[in-house]
């Protein structure tokens, strides 16, 4: 699974490793926390080990 944010700057996706989110799949740079300008929480309950 990889990130399906778009980053028009490069005009590709961005395509790091990424967990499903509601919004779709995103990694640790863009999630929908960060995109809300907030900082994600150190660690989550549904973290792969
Ligand atoms: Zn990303």
């Amino acid at each position: 699974m990889t990130c399906r944010q778009w980053l028009p700057v490069v005009r590709e996706y961005c395509g790091q490793p990424a967990r499903p989110y509601l919004i779709g799949a995103r990694c640790v740079r863009h999630t929908p926390a960060k995109q809300a300008g907030t900082d994600e929480p150190p660690s989550t309950p549904m973290e792969p080990r």
